[in-house]
């Protein structure tokens, strides 16, 4: 089994260290920031072996140069990213498989929160690092995809195993929660982990990793097939990109 490290920085980004003892390989996904990786790097002596980019975001490439100065580690993102990723080394395209010692990291293709994002899915491990465009109870803005592209994508994550934990780069989970009970309050698995959710966050602990299963039963952007949603939103009957374009447009200004 991988060991996963989730450091919480600059107040709501995580940033995941994923390390095989069997192998000693480590990679690095979104490294917001240098400083704290390369500490926890150096206690544990581990070598860096990869920086998994979601996207191009400054809050998830900025510590990118100063890490692979200091380790070596070659930068992995989407190919089409190759001239906005600082210190771009391997570009991969949706379906491409690469291992973490022996674990299989298949690549998917998520655009919608931005062009060029991908997702890491470790297959062994049902382990998913989808940076910003899946998250607790919510999904990422339309930077620069259209609703169509990020339905898409959703529903390819949506079809991953559905105890799959989802690692996702925000702590972003009470606000989505606020937003997902406005348009769905009868839904009594959302009344439920917004109870523990909030449990949680009393005690300044993660809301994160979450799973798929669960994302489907309270994530609204998974659920316009949802009657309460439609209704909520007076589209019965419409559409699934018609209800996700109407919730992404209400999130916006929530
Ligand atoms: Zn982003
Ligand atoms: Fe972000």
């Amino acid at each position: 089994m991988l060991k996963i490290i989730q450091l919480l920085v600059l107040s709501d980004n995580y940033i995941y260290l994923i390390h095989d003892d069997a192998s000693g390989e480590t990679a690095v996904v979104d490294p917001a920031v240098a400083e704290p990786i390369l500490g926890y790097l150096a206690e544990q002596g581990w070598q860096l072996k990869y920086i998994l980019n979601t996207h191009h975001h400054l809050d998830h490439v900025e510590g990118n140069s100063v890490i692979k100065q200091k380790t070596a580690c070659k930068v992995v993102a989407g190919q089409t990213d190759s001239q906005r990723i600082p210190d771009f080394d391997i570009g991969v395209t949706d379906g491409d498989e690469f291992f973490l010692g022996q674990y299989k990291i298949r690549v998917l293709a998520t655009p919608g929160h931005t062009l060029g994002h991908v997702v890491y899915f470790f297959e062994q491990d049902e382990l998913l690092f989808c940076g910003d465009t899946l998250f607790v109870m919510g999904c990422g803005r339309l930077f620069e995809g259209s609703p169509e592209q990020m339905l898409a994508s959703l529903t390819t994550l949506k079809a991953l195993p559905s105890t799959t934990k989802v690692y996702c780069a925000h702590e972003y989970t009470q606000a989505n929660g606020r937003f997902a009970i406005s348009v769905e309050p009868d839904n009594l698995a959302l009344r439920e982990k917004l109870q523990r959710v909030a449990v949680l966050r009393s005690n300044n602990e993660p809301t994160v990793p979450s799973t798929i299963q669960e994302e489907i039963a309270t994530n609204p952007f998974l659920r316009t097939d949802s009657f309460s949603i439609q209704k909520s939103l007076g589209l019965v009957g419409a559409n699934a990109v018609s209800v996700f374009t109407e919730l992404r447009k209400r999130k916006d200004v929530f």
